[in-house]
């Protein structure tokens, strides 16, 4: 289901949309106030799940409900409260284009997945996250440091999605040491020596406007837009991190 949301929102920051701007009539829940169903174009749409709530753009009074049809469609379906009479206006503001719709994006998305560890890893975390990346690089050069075996210590700087991926990929003995700072691992081969690993700022830190969005998405004050916007900012620090040698990765001590 994770990985859905992410798939949708990609396609929406990859502008991959038709936009409908089209009022449409709603049944909606009336003690949870979330829509059931939906009549576009004459017929109705059952809301089988909705993926995603956010704010609206340009309204503030207006909110938008990524959901997904009983027939597998994805749409924007948004709320304007009526302050002045109970009750409110829906409308769909664009369909997110299917798979045979995208097909080219669809490819580069499998080639970010290429590796099948990393899929299994992401698939059993919820996401594919930049920490869940560097975790997974961070495991393939421990395999490497301990000569195959999983015999060794690792010493992570903090829990994240990073040691996690790290905890799935060995029977090793992982520590968390938050002394050591965020991106830094500790690879001791039992008997023989040891390999430290930091992984520098600008692949944990991504500049320009992404913590701004980031703030905004974890406050609950970002349009749909926005939210794809992230992902897709999200995609690229994923990309720079899997597109790196371990050299650039990681100041190797
Ligand atoms: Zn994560």
């Amino acid at each position: 289901m994770g990985m859905d949301r992410e798939t949708q929102l990609r396609a929406i920051g990859n502008g991959q949309i038709e936009w409908l701007n089209i009022g449409v009539n709603v049944l909606c829940d009336p003690f949870v106030r979330l829509p059931i169903r939906f009549i576009l174009r004459g017929r109705w749409h059952e809301v089988e799940q909705i993926i995603e709530i956010a704010r609206d753009d340009m309204d503030t009074n207006a909110e938008t409900f990524l959901i997904r049809t009983g027939t597998g469609q994805v749409f924007a379906l948004c709320r304007r409260s009526n302050l002045v009479k109970a009750g409110c206006w829906w409308w769909i503001a664009f369909r997110v284009l299917n798979s045979e719709e995208v097909i080219c994006f669809e490819r580069r998305n499998r080639q970010m997945l290429i590796d099948l560890e990393l899929k299994m890893l992401a698939d059993a975390h919820g996401h594919l996250c930049p920490d869940l990346a560097i975790g997974w690089r961070v495991g393939l050069v421990a395999r490497k440091v301990f000569g195959g075996n999983d015999d060794g210590n690792i010493l992570a700087g903090c829990l994240s999605c990073a040691s996690e991926a790290i905890a799935a990929m060995g029977s090793w003995n992982l520590k968390i040491d938050a002394l050591m700072g965020r991106h830094f691992y500790r690879l001791e081969a039992l008997g023989a020596g040891c390999v430290e690993l930091e992984v520098p700022d600008e692949l944990t830190w991504p500049d320009g406007n992404f913590a701004g969005l980031e703030r905004q998405v974890s406050e609950n004050k970002a349009s749909i837009l926005e939210i794809a916007a992230y992902q897709i900012q999200i995609d690229d620090q994923i990309s720079r991190i899997l597109g790196a040698t371990d050299q650039e990765l990681f100041f190797s001590k």
